[in-house]
């Protein structure tokens, strides 16, 4: 797609560089993000953002690697440059400029609720807690991961966006990107369309060894299935999934069982996913074919995902130049915005 916007409504997601993009990230959003391009109905733009990923500890060398292969598996899971703009959120300086207009319009308060940020900063107690003494100087709640919020609303709102395709753990922050665009809005003039999350149908996967709890990278190797990662290491996560966690009422699936038929039908194994749940009902479920048929479907999916891979990196000089080429594209519809913002705050004119 060029940088020409069409009248279509617009759909604007993003995510962060890590070297692993895991089934959560893919069933909770980045698959309903290659639905929303090929249904032709939207202008899709999606954003692989690096500044959030510096709120936490990083690697430079890392960074710069994972950010170029962040966007590489996007077009692995079938983002179209034809169809769709990809862009690297630090190639676009009105991404950062927008954040501080915006901070100066999100109140204090709203910031210390966002759970995301208490979560990861419980997470980071705890590793300093357990960090030896060289390391604890670089554990610390830094401000930019309290202000995450905001550059993310930023990143939305440049782009005008009707539609967020999300996972659930988002919505929080959407509802704030929304207040401040209302904010906004009600003091210097209808600028920006108060924008909506969307929500795939298994918009929350769960880890896979601690199934109370949503699964991520961050929370170590045996929680998270990769996008990518081989056969062997998948039958083996899949079979130490934690199924049962103790006592549960009557009638209630425990979290692990649920996560594993929520994976199962997300992964479009309707039939088998129906005969499954028909053997749970009457209590003759074993619980090693319902693993089986996860390990099974997802093999599928990544095998399939790492053909598409080994293509697109076949061709890697022309992709990193596409890459380049969509977040120019980008810049140019946030640029726009920007003059706009800037004019209506009452900043001068830029020559
Ligand atoms: P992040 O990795 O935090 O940048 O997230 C990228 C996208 O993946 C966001 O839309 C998240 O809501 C979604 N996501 C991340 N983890 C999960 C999960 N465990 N289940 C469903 N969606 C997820």
């Amino acid at each position: 797609m060029n940088n020409k916007m069409s009248s279509k409504p617009k759909v604007l997601s993003c995510i962060q560089p890590t070297s692993n993009i895991h089934i959560g990230n893919y069933f909770g959003a980045v698959e309903n993000w290659v639905k929303l391009q090929d249904s032709n109905q939207y202008d899709c733009i999606y954003g692989v953002v690096d500044l959030h990923a510096i709120t936490m500890s990083f690697n430079p060398e890392q960074l710069r690697h994972q950010t170029f292969g962040m966007v590489i598996d996007l077009l692995s899971c079938g983002l179209d440059p034809k169809k769709s703009i990809v862009f690297i959120q630090s190639l676009i300086p009105e991404h950062t400029e927008l954040c501080w207009i915006l901070s100066c319009l999100c109140p204090y308060g709203e910031l210390t609720r966002m759970t995301q940020f208490k979560e990861k900063s419980e997470q980071l107690h705890a590793e300093k807690l357990s960090a030896t003494v060289d390391q604890k100087s670089f554990k610390f709640i830094s401000c930019g991961l309290f202000t995450y919020p905001v550059l993310q609303a930023a990143d939305i709102l440049l782009y005008r966006p009707n539609y967020i395709p999300v996972g659930k753990d988002q919505t929080q922050h959407i509802e704030l990107s929304r207040n401040i665009a209302q904010r906004f809005n009600f003091n210097f003039g209808e600028l920006f369309p108060e924008p909506k999350a969307l929500l795939t149908r298994t918009p929350k996967i769960m880890s896979l060894s601690a199934p109370e709890k949503k699964m991520s990278k961050s929370l170590g190797e045996k929680h998270f299935v990769g996008l990518f990662e081989d056969e062997k290491s998948i039958r083996i996560k899949i079979k130490s999934a934690v199924t049962d966690i103790g006592p549960l009422d009557d009638n209630e699936m425990s979290p692990g069982i649920l996560n594993l038929f929520s994976i199962l039908k997300a992964s479009g194994e309707e039939n088998t996913f129906h005969s499954l749940m028909k053997d749970y009902a009457v209590k003759s479920l074993k619980y090693s074919m319902l693993k089986d048929a996860v390990a099974d479907s997802l093999v599928r999916l990544t095998s399939e995902l790492r053909k598409r891979k080994e293509e697109i990196l076949a061709d890697k000089k022309n992709v990193i130049k596409s890459i380049y080429e969509m977040s120019d594209n980008a810049r140019e519809i946030a640029s726009k915005t920007l003059s706009e913002v800037r004019e209506m705050v009452g900043l001068p004119e830029r020559k």
